[in-house]
């Protein structure tokens, strides 16, 4: 059931009384009533394949995790400062997912909270406040995480790196500063050169910070050696490395459950978010009993809705459904398939230039044949493809990367789908004069 109100009213309404920031998707804005599995449905009762939702991660309105919310909801909701199982449980089950050495946690309510709050144990643990993070990084909206963002400072209304966020360029091997077979190595010794500038500023580093495929950069996948050699640099002059999984965690990436297993390295903190709770607001921070010991100097930590038992019982059902549905080996498969067959599309379609990421968390980049991006061809295609019925997204520095990033449930089935009306697109006249 919903109101009878007009669409271009909400729109109105939102424009005087709504963040006057906030954008809306698509030039004629959709309003969704209803999600199921791997579609969103709007007010008509139109189906849309979703290749957007990294947050629905095991299906929109998976009915096991709304049961499992709907259910402690009717039970009991309050803070973490009495006992609960739900807390305990869903500790347990994240933390058999990370390496033994990463054995705490903290629950709280969004990815920017988390990266708030892991900012703020690197302060207490290392005693330094200078961060080493990625050109066209985004770590969350709150002040700390602004700060450390590139993708925002560097962008539209920003006004450059604070005085204690050193910038690294995007370590992107297909357009970046640093191309082919050694660019990883380049890379690190930009991040050892942030190391550099900090030490002559006479201070210390506290943290360098990063996702496993950055994903507002526009699904960049790091390159070979790049983050073990990163870390070892950071770590040799007491800094600690931070991995930001709010959006490629939870088995997305297929192959290994949390991004930074796809590199042979182990964070001291690792931040984890939206796949969590499948839409509920939760999030959390893991890190070393050194890290947690050393942030627990007498102020308290407390958080008023992190860690409920709503939020706990929703996240420990999200993990179970990911395992009872082998929903990370379907990550990998399908994402597998579809990489090849976006590879074999490169191939008829040279605007194509590159295809990359891992797993559910692909990225394809339009450039010309001097390399020059191609945003408009990108935007184009995106808006196509809705009038198709398939929700796609757009990012990186240029705009001219195309994202793919469905509920970890997207069956082969829904990718040959997808490739059908790509290619249906792709073979257009717009798609083909630049
Ligand atoms: N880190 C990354 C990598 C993100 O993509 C985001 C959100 N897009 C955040 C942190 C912030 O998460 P939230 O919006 O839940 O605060």
């Amino acid at each position: 059931k919903h109101t009878s109100v007009s669409n271009e009213d909400l729109i109105l309404y939102r424009k005087q009384h709504l963040g006057k920031s906030l954008s809306l998707q698509y030039k004629v804005p959709i309003k969704m009533v209803r999600g199921d599995g791997a579609f969103l449905i709007d007010q008509n009762g139109k189906r849309y394949l979703d290749t957007v939702n990294n947050v629905a991660h095991v299906g929109h309105e998976h009915p096991a995790v709304v049961k499992a919310g709907q259910d402690q909801m009717g039970l009991l909701n309050t803070n973490s400062r009495y006992l609960h199982d739900n807390i305990n449980t869903l500790a347990e089950e994240l933390l058999a997912t990370l390496p033994q050495e990463l054995s705490v946690l903290h629950f709280v309510n969004s990815g920017s909270e988390a990266n708030e709050l892991a900012i703020r144990m690197v302060k207490a643990a290392t005693g330094q406040s200078d961060i080493i993070a990625s050109e066209v990084g985004y770590h969350g909206n709150s002040n700390m995480c602004i700060d450390i963002s590139s993708y925002k400072f560097d962008g539209k209304g920003g006004s450059g790196a604070p005085e204690h966020t050193h910038i690294f360029p995007l370590p992107d091997a297909f357009r970046g500063k640093y191309r082919g077979a050694n660019a990883g190595e380049h890379y690190a010794q930009e991040v050892q050169k942030q190391i550099d500038t900090i030490h002559k500023k006479g201070r210390g580093v506290g943290a360098f910070i990063i996702e496993p495929i950055i994903s507002c950069g526009g699904q960049i996948e790091l390159p070979t050696g790049f983050l073990e050699k990163a870390y070892q640099a950071v770590r040799e002059v007491g800094g600690l490395c931070i991995s930001d999984e709010v959006q490629v965690g939870c088995g997305r990436v297929g192959k290994t459950f949390w991004g930074f297993q796809l590199h042979n390295v182990i964070p001291d903190i690792v931040t984890i978010g939206k796949p969590l709770g499948n839409g509920h607001p939760l999030a959390a921070v893991a890190c070393t009993q050194e890290v947690a010991n050393a942030f627990a100097n007498g102020m308290e930590y407390f958080n008023t809705f992190g860690g409920n038992p709503v939020s706990c019982a929703i996240g420990a059902e999200v993990l179970r459904t990911v395992k009872r549905e082998n929903l990370q080996n379907n990550a990998l498969k399908v994402g597998e398939f579809l990489k090849a067959e976006l590879k074999e599309l490169a191939k008829r379609f040279p605007i194509i230039g590159d295809v990359r990421g891992q797993g559910l968390f692909l990225g394809i980049e339009l450039v010309d044949q001097h390399m020059n991006p191609l945003p408009d061809h990108t935007d184009y295609l995106a808006n196509r493809m809705k009038d198709h019925g398939i929700l796609m997204s757009t990012d990186g520095p240029d705009y001219n990367v195309l994202k793919i990033k469905p509920p970890i449930i997207f069956s082969k089935a829904q990718a040959k789908e997808l490739i059908f009306y790509l290619s249906k697109i792709f073979n257009e006249d717009f798609m083909n004069s630049f």
